[in-house]
């Protein structure tokens, strides 16, 4: 994985930053090795992008990508993997800390790094280099009886980017069968209200301040017009 990580970077990340994530990365490997030997569950891992940092050009730009993924994403994995190491939650899935940390007062700094991570590699998946179009055949028959059309699809989830107010995140979900467009604040994840997320786009100001400063609406509707994955959505909507 490391490799794969330098690889893509090679030209985004300073050879000094590269560097440091390699040792970071050796450390994390010595560190599950040292867990793995007295019973202690392995640390979560960044993983890796599916595509390279300036795939997606010229809508978002490699250096957007590489402090988005490289700095913020990896923060979140770093910070959760400090706040569990000794508990209980250490070496759970992600999905299970969100869950078992979800509106819990005591567990808030968890819960945001846990929900951050899984929110990050979920928003990487929904977009991918030359998307947008017309989504596969099944879930394009699942935005029309949901929404009426797929322009009416994107409006509304173009609406609940733009609207939602400061950081968060919108979202295409499953809710009781029909397809739904929510936003959320922060890090919060509709999951954890019983929905399951097919697609999201990220509205924290690091997703698109380098490149678009406020006009956030412009980065939305590139978004959605250029990069979203709808067979991301189609592989999450499944059978149902
Ligand atoms: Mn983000």
């Amino acid at each position: 994985m490391n490799g794969r990580i330098s690889d893509r970077f090679h030209g985004v990340l300073s050879r000094r930053e590269l560097l440091g994530a390699a040792s970071t990365t050796a450390c994390i490997f010595a560190f599950g090795a040292m867990a793995g030997a007295s019973g202690g569950a392995p640390p979560q891992t960044l993983p890796p992008l599916p595509y390279a940092a300036n795939a997606l050009e010229p809508v978002i730009s490699a250096n957007t990508i590489s402090f988005h993924y490289g700095k913020h994403h990896k923060a979140y994995i770093d910070n959760l993997n400090k706040l569990v190491e000794g508990t209980d939650l250490a070496g759970m899935p992600l999905e299970k800390i969100i869950a078992a940390t979800a509106g819990k007062s005591d567990k808030v700094a968890i819960f945001n790094n846990a929900a951050q991570a899984w929110n990050h590699a979920f928003y990487w998946q929904s977009l991918k280099p030359n998307g947008g179009g017309e989504p596969p055949a099944a879930l394009k028959q699942k935005i029309d009886s949901s929404f009426g059309s797929l322009d009416a699809c994107k409006k509304e989830l173009a609406a609940a980017a733009t609207g939602q107010f400061g950081s968060g995140w919108a979202w295409l979900v499953l809710e009781g069968g029909k397809l739904k467009v929510v936003k959320t604040s922060n890090a919060d994840n509709p999951m954890t209200q019983g929905m399951k997320p097919l697609l999201t786009i990220d509205v924290w100001e690091h997703a698109y301040y380098l490149d678009y400063q406020n006009r956030r609406a412009d980065y939305v509707g590139a978004v959605i017009e250029k990069l979203i994955n709808w067979q991301f959505a189609a592989q999450n909507l499944g059978g149902k």
